[in-house]
């Protein structure tokens, strides 16, 4: 969020961040929270805490409908090694709230 936006949103100060972040988004949240403490330094955000909330993914079978957690980026169902998969989760990266003091 700009400080433009933030003026439109009339907010002036924010206390928190929260972030939703999925494995396969290709955000490293360690290297986010250190990037996201260095932005806002000297911003009204100065002080605000990015949390983040880390979303494995998850794919389901078309094959067998078996809903299972993906490893190393890959799709591959776990129950009968189809590759013909639905991903569900792990392509977040949302803001899901902002938290005012
Ligand atoms: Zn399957």
């Amino acid at each position: 969020m700009t400080q433009d936006e933030m003026q439109r949103q009339r907010i002036e100060s924010i206390c928190a961040v929260g972030l939703r972040v999925g494995a396969l988004s290709g955000v490293d949240p360690g290297a986010l929270t250190f990037c996201f403490e260095t932005a806002v330094s000297d911003t009204p955000l100065t002080g605000a805490k990015l949390e983040v909330e880390f979303v494995p993914a998850r794919g389901r079978c078309r094959s067998c409908g078996h809903e299972f957690e993906a490893e190393d980026f890959l799709f591959l169902c776990s129950k009968c090694d189809s590759r013909d998969v639905d991903m569900l989760t792990g392509q977040e990266l949302d803001i899901v709230y902002l938290s005012k003091p």
